[in-house]
């Protein structure tokens, strides 16, 4: 596996891969890479060659109270499951190669940005997006490759790449979750054992409403609160939005209709975790529905 710290030698690694026909994929990460991440490499390696992974802690789409300094990094063990699934080429920039002094450019998508994550972590999405585009211009992939885990992250750059004519077809893989449901994610690392037991509430809440949905409740409040009141019994968990909405625009939706999606941000002690849960009508009957979680 090649290691390509800057921009210029990740461009030309990438060019020299397309003139020679090939189809380059990539997967943005932050590192501290666990199977969620390895997913997206696997779904990855079945239709690219070469596949970039990139690993960057992107300062961008950090506020300035979150945990951007605490972040786990990893790269040893990072650079070890990536060569092991054969990944060809890994970008890792430094933070002043993304960012040289006199840097002034954003990229934002309006509305989508601005609810549920966006109102929570002001500033954070304009952060995504910018990264999400250096990259893919940076690499210039056929395909990128990104997780439904973050479901308005992924919706917010399909956007950006209809938006903005990007050649990447973008790929949203399911979330892959621990034996107990608990979504795997970088940050479960801060969590202390008390609170990582405590962590399996985002995964019962969606599957309470999951249930409730299999039972023929179609009203979005009723199933939010259902979901509230399962995350309510849990005394170290701190909801901050529990929502059912359209999935193509995130917006509240009064019944589940079409495809929606619930939404979870909960705070489990000093660590604050997403989740969700993509309801779509199965095949031509708009009122069964097939639920992933
Ligand atoms: P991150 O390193 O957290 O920025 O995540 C990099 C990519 O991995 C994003 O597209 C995430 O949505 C995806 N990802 C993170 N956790 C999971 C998971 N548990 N299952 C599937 N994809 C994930």
């Amino acid at each position: 596996m090649e290691i390509i710290r800057t921009i210029e030698w990740m461009k030309q690694a990438a060019r020299e891969a397309q003139a020679d026909g090939r189809i380059v994929g990539l997967v943005p990460t932050m590192g501290a890479l666990h199977e969620g991440h390895l997913s997206l490499v696997r779904e990855a390696r079945k239709r690219c060659a070469p596949v970039v992974v990139s690993i960057f802690v992107n300062p961008k789409q950090f506020g300035p109270q979150e945990d951007f300094t605490a972040y786990p990094r990893a790269l040893e063990a990072d650079k070890e499951k990536l060569e092991a699934l054969g990944v060809e080429l890994l970008f890792a920039p430094e933070a002043a190669e993304m960012y040289p002094q006199g840097f002034k450019t954003w990229v934002s998508v309006e509305g989508l940005s601005e609810r549920l994550e966006g109102q929570s972590r002001p500033g954070h999405f304009r952060g995504v997006t910018t990264v999400v585009l250096k990259l893919l211009e940076t690499v210039r992939p056929r395909l990128a490759y990104f997780g439904r885990k973050d479901a308005q992250q992924a919706r917010i750059i399909r956007q950006m790449a209809a938006d903005l004519n990007l050649d990447a077809e973008i790929v949203v893989c399911p979330i892959v979750r621990e034996t107990d449901g608990l979504a795997l994610s970088s940050r479960n690392a801060y969590l202390k054992p008390e609170e990582r037991r405590a962590a399996i509430v985002l995964y019962r809440a969606l599957d309470a409403a999951r249930r409730e949905i299999a039972a023929g409740e179609r009203n979005a409040p009723r199933l939010q609160a259902v979901m509230r009141g399962v995350l309510r019994a849990e005394p170290l968990a701190a909801t901050d939005y529990a929502e059912i909405v359209d999935a193509d625009t995130f917006e509240p939706v009064t019944r589940v209709q079409g495809s929606t999606l619930a939404l979870l941000a909960v705070r489990i002690g000093g660590t604050r975790l997403i989740d969700n849960m993509l309801i779509e009508p199965k095949g031509e009957d708009q009122d069964t529905f097939c639920v992933q979680l």
